[in-house]
């Protein structure tokens, strides 16, 4: 450990002829500048840099760093030099003031403050009122007209002093005074008259001398020295080396202190304090804006006991303070180029500006004032880029709650999808959607949702589940939807049979009002009042100015033109996925889909037995050649059931699909649109084995209306075909039964046994496309294999592509360019990337898999363990959530290195929840993607985080220069 401490051993610190120990500042001039943050810390620079700036800041001096060095390296000497040097600067600020520290009737009080160069909250408290004693608390009374203030000044400094500089246990005094309340009968500090915090002094006093040995310091230069020299031990505190260590400070540096007059607004009429902005901090409108009061302290205006007045108000009250005041922090704001948010006091008239500092600001207000602030020629548009939080946009486009509404939050979850929502609870998609057709406003509540949920969710206002992460299903496809959802609440208990929801005692019944806050994760009882997303003009302009400076291209993943639309709106340049999974789920498409999945397994066995037998036809001769014919004839007749099943299934998905991909094409106008070939496991598609076992159970004793209600939920026709179905239906659920679905039979494999699945999918694709071309339109479809780790995997799924894309292209006579591409998601795919790349025209990294196999973390279920791994650190963050750069972001890294030695053009973009993510985005941008795709509501986020990146890359690469 290098501590000053160290230095001392080793000799002290070097100590040049010329160093200057004691900055002064007032009166219109800094001895220092903004500029000298290792001699005079962060906030001593920050006060010479706006005396400089002819701010009327209260005045006084910065003892240098350099001194607490020397304190340190000289076994806790100050520098001979300096005595002088801070009398000079004493003397200098008794007479700008025409008040002296300690005096009897008009007593300079002083403020003693740290200030490293780097901020460090909490290393030291601020010692308020230095300089009051016993005489001048009189003087103060006097002057202030306030003889309470007066003694509650002082007892509050013997308080604070004692504590900080002399050691005592802050709670000892808190004894003696609850002591008084109690001796007076009064429950409140304010209670107490003048006559008691004088007595209370007095026992302060005697407390401190009885603990200490001796008297609480009279003599004010005493009390500066004793809290300057506090402030240089308080750098080696256990809170001020936990914090150096926590935030990589060097421990050698030390701290500055700065000494400065303390102004009172509370001495009569012609005083005042306040508070304010240089813009709206709301709206971000360019109206001054505050609040202030006359005859008050800074406490008075922040403790809401007293109503501020507003700002306008000093103009007719105080017109030369307020003209002043608004000159002052106008330019202040050009100055630091910044909204500014500013604490001022007037003392007798005459106006001091406390603190002034870049204004915190809404979403809406930082977007407004970026803008402006450019047209003003304030800023330039690479910076106002910056100015902005890519995550807060996220409040421009969704619905928010009322931030005046009271709330009874009784849960919190995870943040899945931003926007708050409100409805009333259902606990299953069917109900859901049927109330959401009746336009009704529904909370779909589940303790999961499934694929099998998707007509609930769509219906839903919003989407609440118990379980789950970020990329939880219902997170993943509630953002796709843009409706906001809460994931992973685990402090409910959903018991979805008796339709309710519990919460310790509490019981949500359905059909009773609930509110989420998928922005902060909140859960809460009745109806909150929300507020539509306000998207105003400069909302546009400024995306302009992000777009004009990114490199990267955004897409967005979108399954259905709605959300295509949706995207565009956004300003999306394509699509980066079109998981084509979700169009299967639809109610009229499901049963082609189940009927597809029964008969797929009896037609690959016969089919395969078929083959075999066909090809030893080939080679035979003789009898042996009779009696192949014969079991090939039986054969043919047995697949020729489930066969023709099999194709009409196919033949009827067909024209959805290419209705679907038309439509997607369509909204899209000649942007590049990725589909991507069927990738989850079937069981997905198919009822839940629970509940088929329980049913065909129950089934015998069942009621007609229990019949009926089944018939619906398995989707046959009668109850004949129910009864004859349902022993195949669970035989064929079982047979999907995976231990493992994730790294089960999915992805490129489902297409690579089924094949005719992946040639429907692509003929739709293309037949679709060269419609689009035969009506005059432009299209770029890219055909995306999901899933591989090894390039035979995509060669199988490739060649059948283009074969289907060929015969499609060359029937219909027409021009049509295409990509045939994979997805990268299996480290074997990353790390063979240029192996890979001579087949694939292009990657889209699927972090949501790339990730959950790399880490060996199962995405449905690391929600179990991943909080407390973040929590403990053992994590940095979710790795779900943003790109886990040093291990993921490696494979990445590698996998576009090599995949463009291959291929030197390779396109290369992301699909994964990660795409939406700023962090992410900016990795993206440093290894050389050409595009990130996201939701659709997370377009413009994406869109910033992109222009951030660039811009942030043009200047290091200028620093660097
Ligand atoms: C991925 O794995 O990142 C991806 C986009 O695919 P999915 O989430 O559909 O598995
Ligand atoms: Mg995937």
């Amino acid at each position: 450990m290098s501590t000053i401490e160290d230095a001392a051993i080793n000799g002290g610190t070097e100590k040049s002829m010329s160093e200057k120990y004691v900055y002064y500042f007032g009166d219109g001039a800094a001895e220092g500048n903004g500029s000298m943050k290792d001699v005079l810390g962060g906030k001593g620079a920050g006060l010479a840099e706006m005396t400089n700036a002819g701010v009327p800041v209260p005045p006084g001096f910065t003892i240098t760093t350099g001194v607490c060095r020397h304190y340190y390296a000289n076994g806790r000497q100050l520098p001979r030099e300096f005595g002088a040097e801070q009398d000079a600067a004493l003397a200098r600020l008794e007479s700008s003031l025409g008040k002296t520290l300690g005096d009897a009737d008009d007593p300079l009080l002083v403020s003693v403050r740290s200030g490293a160069k780097f901020s460090m909250p909490g290393m030291m408290d601020t010692i308020l009122n230095l300089g009051l004693n016993d005489k001048a608390v009189h003087g103060l009374a006097a002057k202030t007209g306030n003889e309470r203030f007066a003694w509650d000044c002082y007892r509050r400094f013997i308080q604070m002093f004692s504590s900080v500089v002399m050691e005592l246990e802050k709670n000892e005094f808190e004894h003696i005074i609850e002591a008084m309340k109690h001796k007076k009968k009064v429950k409140l500090d304010t209670e107490l008259t003048a006559k008691d915090l004088e007595a209370l002094t007095l026992e302060f006093k005697r407390h401190v001398r009885k603990r200490v040995g001796r008297d609480f310091p009279q003599d004010a230069r005493e009390q500066l020295a004793m809290a300057r020299d506090a402030v240089f031990r308080s750098w080696n505190n256990d809170r001020a080396i936990y914090y150096r260590k926590q935030n990589q400070i060097p421990d050698d540096i030390g701290t500055a202190v700065n000494v400065q007059a303390m102004v009172f607004g509370n001495m009569g009429d012609t005083s005042g304090t306040g508070v304010g902005f240089t813009r709206n901090p709301s709206t971000g409108e360019n109206h001054f804006y505050g609040e202030y009061l006359t005859n008050a302290q800074g406490e008075d205006v922040v403790a809401g006991v007293r109503t501020p007045h507003p700002i306008d108000d000093l103009e007719k009250e105080m017109p030369d303070c307020f003209r002043q005041l608004h000159e002052i922090t106008k330019r202040l704001e050009k100055h630091y180029r910044d909204i500014q948010d500013f604490e001022f006091t007037i003392q007798e008239g005459k106006l001091y500006l406390l603190q002034t500092r870049n204004g915190k600001r809404t979403a809406q207000a930082a977007v407004r004032i970026a803008v402006e602030m450019v047209k003003e020629g304030l800023i330039t548009e690479k910076e106002a880029i910056l100015r902005v939080e890519p995550a807060s946009l996220d409040q421009l486009l969704h619905p928010r709650l009322d931030p005046k509404a009271k709330v009874n939050v009784i849960a919190k979850g995870l943040s899945a999808s931003p926007g708050a929502a409100v409805g009333i609870a259902v606990f299953d998609a069917d109900t859901a959607a049927e109330m959401g057709h009746a336009k009704k406003k529904v909370i779909l509540v589940r303790k999961e949702t499934t694929p099998d949920d998707i007509h609930g969710m769509d219906a839903a206002q919003g989407i609440l589940t118990a379980t789950g992460g970020m990329t939880s299903h219902a997170a993943v496809v509630a953002r796709g939807m843009g409706k906001p959802c809460v994931s992973g609440v685990s402090a409910i208990h959903v018991n979805e049979k008796a339709r309710t929801m519990t919460v310790d005692k509490l019981v949500v019944k359905e059909g009773d009002w609930i509110t989420i806050d998928g922005s902060t994760g909140r859960v809460m009882l009745g109806a909150v009042p929300t507020m539509e997303a306000a998207v105003s003009g400069e909302f546009a302009e400024f995306m302009a100015i992000a777009d004009k400076h990114r490199r990267l291209k955004v897409r967005s993943n979108a399954d259905i033109p709605r959300d295509a639309l949706k995207a565009r709106e956004f300003g999306a340049e394509g699509i980066g996925l079109c998981r084509t999974e979700h169009m299967f789920f639809a109610e009229e498409r499901l049963p082609h889909v189940v009927q597809m999945i029964m008969a797929a397994p009896q037609v690959k066995a016969l089919g395969e037995k078929l083959a075999a037998k066909e090809k030893q036809l080939d080679g035979s001769i003789g009898g042996e050649n009779k009696k192949l014919k014969t079991e090939i004839a039986v054969l043919k007749k047995e697949l020729a059931a489930p066969l023709k099943s099999y194709k009409s299934a196919l033949a009827k998905l067909l024209p959805f699909q290419r209705a679907d991909f038309y439509g997607l094409f369509k909204a899209m106008k000649g942007y590049p649109v990725t589909i991507r070939t069927l990738d989850p496991p079937l069981h997905e598609f198919l009822p839940k084995r629970e509940d088929l076992m329980v049913d065909i159970a129950t089934l015998p004793r069942a009621t007609a209306a229990q019949k009926k209600e089944m018939v619906k939920k398995y989707r046959f026709k009668s109850v004949t075909q129910l009864k004859a179905g349902m022993p195949d239906l669970l035989r064929r659920v079982e047979e999907l039964h995976e231990f493992n679905p994730m790294m089960g039979h999915r992805g490129c494999r489902l297409g690579i046994t089924y094949p005719e699945v992946t040639e429907m999918q692509a003929r739709a694709i293309f037949e679709a496309a060269v419609k689009i071309v035969k009506e005059g339109g432009s299209v770029v479809p890219e055909v995306m294999i999901p899933l591989i780790g090894t390039v035979e995997e995509l060669k199988d799924q490739g060649a059948i592509v283009r074969r289907v894309a060929e015969e499609t292209i060359a029937k219909a006579g027409v021009k049509l360019e295409y990509l045939v591409g994979t997805m990268i998601e299996i480290p074997r795919a990353a790390l063979t990337a240029g192996r890979v790349a001579e087949v694939a025209e292009f990657f889209s990294f699927g972090t949501n898999d790339l990730t959950q196999m790399t880490y060996g973390y199962s995405r449905d279920d690391a929600g179990k363990f991943l909080p407390e791994y973040v929590n403990r650190k053992i994590l940095p963050g979710d790795p779900f959530v943003s790109v886990d750069q040093e291990g993921v972001g490696m494979l990445m890294d590698w996998a576009v290195k090599n995949g463009r030695e291959t291929r030197g053009k390779l396109k290369v973009g992301i699909c994964g929840e990660h795409g939406g993510d700023p962090a992410s985005v900016e990795f993206c941008h440093r290894t050389n993607l050409d595009y990130v795709s996201c939701s659709p509501f997370r377009v413009p986020l994406a869109r910033l985080a992109a222009a951030q990146a660039a811009v942030r890359g043009t200047t290091a690469e200028s620093d660097r220069r």
